[in-house]
């Protein structure tokens, strides 16, 4: 056989936002798609229509442009293998229905949500399979006639895989190597409903894997225990010599390491589990997004990137493009990944501090906005280069920086009591004298007037530079004083001294 071109997707079901576990397994498809020359599907499983919610397909398209993930086919991409929206595929999939059910590889069943019932009830672990299905109401007990009367009469049915008990079913998994499931512990699996005239995602799934070439299966360990069922029907169909290579990602953990990863958790300890900030259509609930939170997606993929998968040696901090040279699904863990949320922080604070001034500045514009402040573009560039070494959040940039942007209007309270001595109104007088006759105001030039001012006159350095840094700032924090001045401006810098003076003394 002719190698493959490889060809992998990311199918996710439009059941609500994207969850951060779901972004992680986009990521590697990416990286391995990348690495390999190959291509990366979007595919909309879209076929429980119980669970469908409006909005969620647009989300996750806007969620991978944030973050940088592009497709090469998808429903907004075109491709030769359209439609990528499986609610507009039903035809192909009748076609497929009705093959597993000439070889007798599928039959219909009859069975009533409450005849189920009952038998639950009737039978511990009860199991539609081998052992039980004889006994139950669909077309291998029931009469041909009578099977195509209850059909033809509009009569709900499904359609359920026929599983050959007793053997043997291996799935190879790239990740966690050969897995064997005896096949008398799986169930015949519902394959169609005719109640919605859909398909089930078991066979949905598989019909387009194989419609659309998918080499490779990279997708989370909750769909490992599908995979033998994935297997036997790539069987049923002779489609074995085409099979897609199944690699299983390990679950995200709780932070503290037991049990996954859940939305709970985050709420909990106050970290976003999902990529975007997310409104319920239906409750109207709000859930915290990484972006509106101020993670930049480098910072998010990086971190992402890590939970389950290293590059074979200790480095942290990677390109993209790094990422994508050095990916292997070979060196991705069995066992799950610990979310540390606080790691997550630390790469945001790395890639903010190493991000272009006047990049992080557009990013700082609209929350200034918000505050209701209107700023040069290049003034803004020039605060956030003084702060952002000191911040995790984009949105810490305003906690850091307010200052810059509006006068202090009030000064606080412990520091004007330590910092504001009984000289420190006829110094900062004078101060603002000397200022007024620095030119050129940038900070070297200004810091050796102003210390050669100190010292000529004997006067206490540390008191004056406190009392000026509460003047402009209001409290104690803030950048280099004489990078605040320079900021601010000589006629800024002089109006905050002289109102401080009139405040405080
Ligand atoms: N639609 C499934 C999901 O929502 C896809 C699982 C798979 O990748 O096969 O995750």
């Amino acid at each position: 056989m002719n190698k493959r071109k490889v060809r992998v997707r990311f199918a996710p079901s439009p059941t609500g936002p994207l969850h951060i576990g779901g972004v992680r397994t986009a990521l590697y498809n990416y990286l391995f798609a990348r690495q390999q020359g190959g291509d990366l599907i979007l595919r909309i499983e879209d076929t429980d229509s119980q669970r469908f919610v409006p909005g969620a397909e647009a989300y996750i398209t806007e969620a991978f442009r944030w973050l940088g993930i592009r497709f090469d086919e998808g429903p907004e991409y075109g491709g030769e293998f359209a439609p990528y929206r499986q609610s507009e595929r039903k035809d192909i999939y009748n076609v497929y229905i009705g093959q597993l059910l000439d070889a007798g590889h599928a039959y219909y069943a009859f069975d009533t949500p409450e005849e189920l019932e009952s038998r639950r009830k009737k039978t511990a672990n009860f199991q539609y399979d081998a052992s039980s299905r004889m006994q139950m109401r669909n077309s291998l007990t029931l009469p041909a006639e009578e099977t195509r009367r209850l059909i033809e009469s509009g009569e709900k049915y499904v359609v359920r895989v026929r599983i050959e008990p007793d053997e043997l079913v291996r799935v190879n998994d790239l990740i966690r190597g050969e897995v064997v499931v005896h096949s008398s512990v799986m169930d015949d699996k519902v394959l169609y409903k005719s109640a919605d005239r859909l398909p089930t995602y078991h066979l949905a799934n598989i019909v387009d894997d194989h419609l659309m070439e998918i080499t490779h299966v990279i997708r989370g360990e909750e769909w490992l225990p599908s995979a033998p069922l994935h297997v036997l029907l790539y069987r049923y169909f002779g489609w074995t010599d085409t099979m897609p290579c199944f690699a299983h990602l390990p679950l995200l953990l709780k932070p503290e390491g037991n049990g996954k990863l859940s939305k709970r958790d985050g709420d909990r300890l106050g970290f976003p589990v999902f990529p975007l900030e997310w409104e319920d259509p239906k409750t109207g609930e709000l859930s915290p997004g990484y972006r509106e939170s101020g993670y930049l997606p480098e910072a998010v993929v990086n971190f992402l990137a890590l939970l389950g998968w290293n590059p074979g040696n200790d480095q942290e901090i990677l390109s993209v493009d790094e990422m994508i040279r050095l990916f292997d699904l070979s060196h991705c863990s069995k066992s799950g990944a610990r979310f540390d949320y606080e790691k997550g922080k630390w790469f945001n604070h790395h890639y903010i501090r190493t991000k272009a001034d006047k990049e992080l500045a557009n990013l700082f514009l609209p929350i200034l906005k918000a505050h209701g402040i209107q700023a040069e573009p290049a003034y803004v560039e020039k605060v956030t280069s003084l702060v952002k070494e000191r911040v995790n959040l984009v949105k810490e940039l305003w906690d850091l920086s307010a200052f810059f942007f509006s006068a202090p209007v009030a000064y606080e309270e412990k520091t004007v009591k330590k910092r504001w001595k009984d000289d420190s109104a006829a110094r900062l007088a004078e101060l603002a004298e000397v200022a007024n006759s620095c030119t050129p105001f940038d900070a070297q030039h200004t810091e050796a007037c102003v210390k050669s001012w100190i010292e000529s006159k004997g006067y206490h350095l540390g008191n004056i530079m406190n009392a000026l840094r509460l003047a402009l700032v209001g409290e104690s924090k803030g950048p280099h004083i004489f990078d605040i001045t320079e900021t601010l401006g000589k006629e800024e810098t002089i109006r905050r001294i002289r109102r401080a003076i009139d405040v405080l003394k």
